[in-house]
């Protein structure tokens, strides 16, 4: 199952909505997470800014209408734009009702962005739209995400289907809107993959992935392919905002890959996984009891290993391709030491394979993810003479490690 989140500045205009479109046809997210609108040429005011200015207006006893008529037409005009017959007047009366009866918390008001979000995205790609309030549950006592019962009232949903869901704000079993910290759409996201044990979360923002430093200020920043939550976590710690800290936290123990994408680009993103053991390109990823090992290639390497007649088998996911070689090499000593081995010289062979740059110093790690395999494969091993790490199936157990592997990564 895939959660799709695309933040502020990827609804706010017909290009990215459009684009949207396009990714949601061609993935099939079962849950697509939509921000309020953010900024734009045309606009410089985030949404959910102008919300809050409501909300200070309304306090103060000053007049927020027109501040709020904006943002209805702000959302009246995209619709316009994105041809969808629709407009917010009965959401407009209801938010006035409900500010003129002294019942708008602030938590409600700022929330209506990405309520307003979801009803045109769900009408614009032709999917269902979830109130998050009935979906994501907090905690009236300390606020918190009851995961528990989200999880219970998502779970009564069909996969099948596409839903689409403001970010950013649930409810307490009262019916009290709650909202996360700012940029908790991403929270949002996180909360469903987490709930439905999702294989993928796709995060669709305006940069081209995570950075090692921040690309808007450093013109050399570096684009990170691969990160453990671990990091991901510490780096939003300190300042990083692709992905706000909780939601790299609540899923840090989770079963799902998180793949940081923009909305506009065909860029690779970053994929962050839910393991310790990430190395220059080869990726270790370990799901659930299982440990899934791929290698991440750039098209011009794929046309040349296509042409080495080495390749079992390419595996493509978010156009990343992951490959799975044919030709193993094997120390000759590690198989005098392992007799075993050598007697099953029918198995299948998979080799992970690359120009891999582990330090000698990881391959105790690697002993140690090889033994979780032990399962389902006769031999995993670091083979540190050939730098290589090495998977050996049995034939019998081919397809079961293939199928894991696709079952996960495959498009
Ligand atoms: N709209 C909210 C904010 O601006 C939440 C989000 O965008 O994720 O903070």
């Amino acid at each position: 199952m895939i959660v799709a989140k695309f933040g502020g500045t990827s609804v706010a205009t017909l290009d990215s909505a459009q684009q949207i479109k396009k990714i949601v046809k061609a993935k099939r997210p079962t849950f697509v997470v939509v921000s309020a609108i953010g900024k734009s040429l045309a606009h410089t005011i985030k949404i959910t800014d102008i919300l809050f200015k409501i909300y200070y207006l309304m306090t103060d006893g000053e007049d927020y209408v027109p501040l709020l008529k904006s943002v209805i037409e702000r959302y009246d005009n995209l619709a316009k734009e994105l041809n969808i017959k629709l407009d917010f007047n009965f959401e407009y009366a209801q938010i006035l009702q409900k500010i003129r009866k002294c019942q708008a918390t602030k938590e409600y008001i700022v929330s209506r962005g990405e309520f307003l979000s979801a009803k045109l995205f769900a009408k614009f790609l032709n999917a269902e739209f979830l109130d998050a309030k009935d979906y994501i549950i907090f905690n009236s006592k300390n606020g918190n995400v009851n995961l528990l019962l989200s999880s219970r009232r998502l779970k009564t949903l069909n996969k099948n289907k596409v839903y689409v869901i403001g970010g950013f704000y649930g409810a307490t079993l009262k019916g009290e809107i709650k909202t996360f910290s700012r940029g908790g759409s991403d929270i949002t996201g996180a909360v469903i993959a987490k709930a439905l044990n999702c294989e993928i979360y796709e995060n669709y923002t305006d940069v081209n992935g995570v950075y090692n430093k921040n690309p808007r200020l450093f013109s050399h920043a570096q684009n990170l392919p691969i990160l453990s939550y671990k990091t991901a976590y510490k780096m939003a710690d300190a300042g990083n905002e692709v992905v706000h800290k909780s939601a790299l936290g609540m899923l840090e123990n989770s079963q799902t890959m998180l793949v940081v994408k923009n909305t506009m680009g065909n860029g690779y993103g970053t994929v962050v996984v839910p393991t310790n053991y990430v190395f220059n390109d080869l990726y270790i990823c370990k799901n659930s009891a299982k440990v899934f090992l791929f290698y991440r290639l750039e098209d011009k390497e794929l046309a040349w290993l296509k042409s080495s007649g080495e390749l079992k088998q390419v595996i493509k996911h978010a156009d990343i391709f992951y490959v799975i070689f044919e030709q193993l090499y094997i120390d000759e000593k590690v198989l005098q030491q392992k007799p075993n081995y050598c007697a099953s010289f029918d198995c299948v062979k998979f080799m992970f394979f690359s120009n891999i740059k582990i330090e000698r110093k990881n391959a105790k790690k690697l002993n140690i993810i090889a033994k979780k395999l032990k399962k389902c494969v006769v031999l995993a091993e670091f083979l540190a003479k050939e730098n290589n790490f090495v998977i050996l199936a049995k034939e019998e157990n081919y397809n079961k490690v293939l199928n894991v592997i696709n079952k996960y990564l495959q498009n």
